[in-house]
């Protein structure tokens, strides 16, 4: 039965192009005693993702480290290394830099797209002598690698190029 049910769905009964003339079925067919056949199947209607606004900081100290953090073990990006910023939430988040610095907003913003909602990412960005981080570490210049970030931090390294307040 299933076998024969996929054949009539591959050559009879198609969606695009249902052939209830010749389709063994048509008499008990409910689709087509009232005429619907060929709006079968309803397409779901797609969900829209919601998007939410966050803030990343990237400190770049004057030896060449980077300020980063390791996000928690749950949640999204458990456990990989990323720039230190805000929650993701769906109205703009209050700042939360993860230094004392002064702080430049260069009207960038990351946009990525995660599996249930789309990020809307927004840089700002601190060069500075030295400080102490409320969270986060300095990662020595020669152990930073861009390519060991997740997409969505790398993208974030990317696009701060070329934005730097000395620049
Ligand atoms: S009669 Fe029903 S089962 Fe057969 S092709 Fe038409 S819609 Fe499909």
């Amino acid at each position: 039965h299933a076998q024969a049910v996929m054949d009539l769905g591959a050559t009879i009964c198609t969606p695009r192009n249902p052939a209830c003339g010749i389709c063994p079925l048509r008499d008990p067919c409910k689709a087509r005693a009232t005429g619907i056949a060929a709006d079968l199947p309803a397409k779901a209607p797609k969900k829209t993702k919601p998007t939410r606004l966050g803030i990343a900081y990237l400190v770049r100290r004057a030896d060449g480290a980077w300020l980063l953090e390791t996000r928690p073990e749950k949640g999204l990006l458990g456990g990989m290394l990323g720039w230190p910023g805000t929650d993701w939430t769906e109205s703009a988040p209050p700042e939360n830099p993860p230094i004392a610095a002064r702080w430049h907003d260069p009207g960038l913003e990351v946009r990525h797209t995660f599996t249930h909602f789309h990020l809307r990412l927004s840089l700002r960005l601190a060069l500075l002598e030295d400080g102490t981080p409320t969270r986060g570490r300095f990662l020595p210049r020669q152990e930073f690698r861009p390519a060991n970030l997740p997409t969505v931090m790398r993208k974030a390294f990317d696009l701060a190029q070329g934005a730097w307040p000395e620049d």
